[in-house]
């Protein structure tokens, strides 16, 4: 792989590899952009096959977060670590801490958190070692678990899109899929029921299914059956690439709203949903909650600051909406020229 052509291509500011033998971490931290402000994003712990495998990972997610940060309106660059999890890791307070301790040497220009593979309870150990870490549990003086907050915002980035399409933005008798009631869904699942939405969900995990139909009322069906539902709105809070090509043709929903990241499998199925009149809530803007979340906990700010950013979300996606009528083109290119012109005139 040829890491300078990758950090220029996607004009990246900094990667730093992170080894310490004591502890067996092998992490790799990406700064992708410090001109809003130091970069943010979270750690991922995960094995990977190769490195490249976790370089192009890291490079991709730290990107997206930039984007998600300037689209949010936040002080923050965007910023990725990986952790490259062995077979051998047993000593995961001591990898942690090390990651820690590189986390603290680039001075406070990446700010780390929670992510697929770690725990606020990891984020304890980390804590140890550096004050840029936010995603801590309410006990330990954290804002606690973010999804119920990302879940808030998909509410709202929900009626932004039924007021565009509807005249109102009421979410009562709508019927919603969930494709996914892990952390996210589970929480959406609940806050559409206090709105007398009609609920349909999947879960590969039969537990998870379990568990939310026996709180309320929700109609389980399979994994495989989930996107082809006719809905109002289909909501993507599993997996990356929900929305490609091949299934673009078979959706019977008006909207497409949800919480997972990486939603397209590339910029153009946004093309084909907007050309098939299925209005799509970029996954940047409407799953920002948790990243809103996470500053406003490093920011030492209290949840009424939280709810209101969150609802934020709403006018940023109705703007996004409005302007894409206007011109005529996807949510998501709207969303993406928006960002990119907000980074040129930093760049002047
Ligand atoms: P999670 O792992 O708790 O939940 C995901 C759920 O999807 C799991 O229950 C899993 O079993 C299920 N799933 C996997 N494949 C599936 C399939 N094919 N069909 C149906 N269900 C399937 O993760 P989460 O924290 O809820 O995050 C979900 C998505 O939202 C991810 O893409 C994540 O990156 C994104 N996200 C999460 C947050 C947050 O605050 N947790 C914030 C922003 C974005």
């Amino acid at each position: 792989m040829d890491i300078f052509r990758e950090m220029q291509n996607g004009d990246h500011e900094k990667l730093v590899f992170c080894n310490d033998n004591t502890s067996g971490l092998r992490a790799i931290i990406d700064i992708h952009s410090t001109k809003l402000g130091p970069a943010i994003g979270g750690c991922r712990f995960l094995e990977y096959h190769s490195e490249d495998e976790a370089i192009k990972d890291v490079l991709r997610l730290s990107k997206a977060m930039t984007y998600k940060s300037a689209v949010s309106e936040l002080a923050y660059g965007g910023g990725k670590a990986v952790i490259i999890k062995s077979n051998s890791c047993e000593d995961r307070d001591g990898i942690l801490r090390a990651f820690g301790r590189f986390v603290e040497s680039v001075n406070g220009r990446y700010i780390t958190t929670v992510d697929s593979g770690t725990s606020m309870a990891d984020m304890i150990s980390i804590r140890s070692e550096t004050r840029h870490v936010t995603g801590v549990p309410v006990e330990m003086g954290g804002l606690g678990d973010p999804s119920p907050i990302t879940a808030l915002g998909v509410v709202w980035g929900m009626k932004a899109c039924l007021i565009e399409l509807y005249g109102n933005n009421s979410l009562k008798n709508k019927t919603v899929a969930i494709q996914g009631v892990g952390n996210v869904g589970y929480h959406l699942a609940l806050l559409l029921h206090k709105e007398d939405a009609k609920l349909i969900a999947s879960d590969v995990d039969a537990e998870k299914t379990r568990r939310l139909g026996s709180e309320i009322d929700v109609k389980i069906i399979s994994p495989e059956q989930i996107c082809y539902q006719e809905v109002d709105i289909l909501s993507p809070c599993a997996l990356a690439n929900t929305v490609n090509e091949d299934i673009i043709p078979h959706f019977k929903c008006n909207i497409i709203a949800g919480g997972a990241n990486n939603q397209l499998s590339k910029e153009e199925d946004a093309d084909l949903l907007h050309q098939r009149g299925i209005l799509y809530a970029p996954d940047y803007v409407i799953n920002a909650g948790g990243l809103i979340h996470v500053v406003a906990e490093y920011e030492g700010m209290k949840m009424e600051n939280v709810y209101e950013n969150i609802s934020k979300i709403y006018q940023r996606i109705r703007k996004i909406i409005s302007v894409s009528r206007e011109k005529d083109i996807s949510t998501n290119r709207v969303t993406n020229s928006m960002v990119q012109e907000k980074m040129n005139k930093l760049r002047e």
